[in-house]
């Protein structure tokens, strides 16, 4: 067994035994009201929010199973070796075998995850009223995000391989140059070009309410042209509402299924949250921390590129230039692992603050608390995640923590969206509020 061999199944492990404290958390102390959800939650529908993260926790184990058996006979039962020969007796040049060697591996991904997405979208989703997604619909929707993913991929891989091969000493930089121009660009372009593809957005569909809004944003000092909506309801009946972009492309987006969930009070509440990312500049942060790390890794790669033991961790004898990144993205996932509870303080530290924000700004610390009880009841969300779990992986601070202390007498204010559960096609892009 090779070092990496080992080191992957320390963290698969490790991922294991987190989820399953979390689990057990679960079904030990989720038979109780967490304070301030007594209004909303009976036991009844405390069993359904159970069994449905149960639910979606035994797909996700299926995957993570599944996915890393492959990735494993892949990458150390000799997979990879002969898949990296073939590509390269089939196509001249190395950039276009990187190419296409990458784009044959998110194939081959994207069609392991197929069955995994239908039993989430017409198994559980369809089982706990969540679905609204046509076969139809989601077939159409696999394919523009394959066509989208095929385009994205290859002209990074391509513009990286190619300076690759053009500098092979400073690569690096120029190829993390590349690499934050491009997401810079995508923050642009996504909302123009790409989530139109799926969604519809348009302007809150309410005189009264985006009224409210309008008067919201210009005591905020923000443009009320981009609060949105959007119609996720043809998709799922999960409710949401998310803050993207920086500069000038900033904006707000409601799902239409928050709109029909909350009273009016409870949508400005939200919108506040909202707001206050904005005013507070944390997409660009965020986009600052992810940067530097991209720079990091970078540079470590080019180190470790031309390292002579490479291919033997994967028990290889020779490797492509491109193979040779692929094992290190391997090892970058494995080494970022125990870094998770950092990005994800960063962002809990966020949401603290865009709360603290929404209730300066609406002096109604009780509208964010019933908004983030109908959040998490409305969307079946797990009231009792494990502390170390939630710290670990947690973007937003847990829901009940949130509520209790809104609703305390000291009101610390606080919206934003139960924890996002798996990955699902049906959501609208980017993380909730
Ligand atoms: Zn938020």
């Amino acid at each position: 067994m090779t070092t990496l061999f080992a080191c992957y199944l320390a963290v698969f492990a490790s991922r294991l035994g987190l989820r399953r404290l979390n689990l057990r958390h679960l079904q030990r102390r989720g038979h109780t009201v967490p304070p301030g959800f007594e209004a909303a939650v009976d036991a009844q529908q405390l069993a359904r929010s159970r069994e449905y993260t149960l639910a979606n926790a035994r797909v996700d184990l299926a995957e993570s199973l599944v996915g890393s058996a492959v990735l494993l006979g892949f990458l150390f039962g000799g997979g990879l070796e002969l898949y990296d020969r073939w590509v390269l007796a089939l196509v001249p040049g190395p950039v276009l075998a990187g190419v296409l060697f990458l784009l044959g591996l998110h194939w081959a991904q994207t069609l392991l995850g197929v069955p995994f997405g239908l039993t989430r979208t017409f198994g559980v989703e369809a089982r706990y009223g969540f679905n609204r997604t046509t076969p139809r619909l989601w077939l159409a929707d696999l394919a523009k995000s394959e066509l989208v993913g095929v385009v994205l991929l290859s002209i990074l891989a391509g513009a990286i391989l190619g300076l690759l091969q053009a500098s092979p000493r400073w690569w690096w930089l120029w190829a993390w140059g590349f690499f934050a121009g491009f997401s810079v660009l995508m923050l642009y372009l996504s909302p123009q070009f790409i989530e139109p593809l799926f969604f519809h957005f348009e302007p809150v569909q309410a005189p009264d309410l985006e009224r409210r809004i309008r008067d919201l944003a210009d005591r905020a000092g923000l443009g009320v042209s981009r609060v949105l909506q959007v119609d996720a309801s043809r998709r799922s009946g999960h409710s949401n509402a998310t803050f993207s972009g920086i500069g000038r492309v900033k904006r707000i987006v409601l799902f239409d299924t928050l709109l029909t969930q909350m009273a009016p009070d409870e949508v400005l509440a939200v919108v506040a949250h909202e707001m206050g990312h904005w005013k507070l500049h944390h997409m660009a942060r965020r986009l600052g921390f992810a940067l530097l790390g991209a720079l990091a890794a970078f540079w470590v790669a080019h180190l470790l590129l031309t390292w002579s033991g490479l291919p033997g961790l994967v028990g290889a004898e020779q490797l492509s230039t491109h193979a040779r990144l692929l094992v290190l993205s391997v090892i970058g996932s494995l080494a970022r692992f125990p870094l998770t509870p950092l990005s994800s303080g960063l962002s809990r530290r966020h949401e603290r603050q865009a709360d603290r924000y929404a209730t300066d700004l609406t002096g109604a610390p009780r509208s964010l608390a019933s908004a983030l009880v109908k959040l998490g009841t409305e969307n079946l969300a797990n009231l009792h995640p494990h502390p170390l779990y939630a710290w670990f992986y947690f973007s937003h601070p847990p829901l009940s923590g949130r509520v209790a202390a809104l609703e305390g007498p000291a009101a610390v204010p606080d919206p934003c969206p139960p924890e996002s559960r798996g990955h699902n096609r049906n959501r609208p892009p980017s993380p909730g509020p």
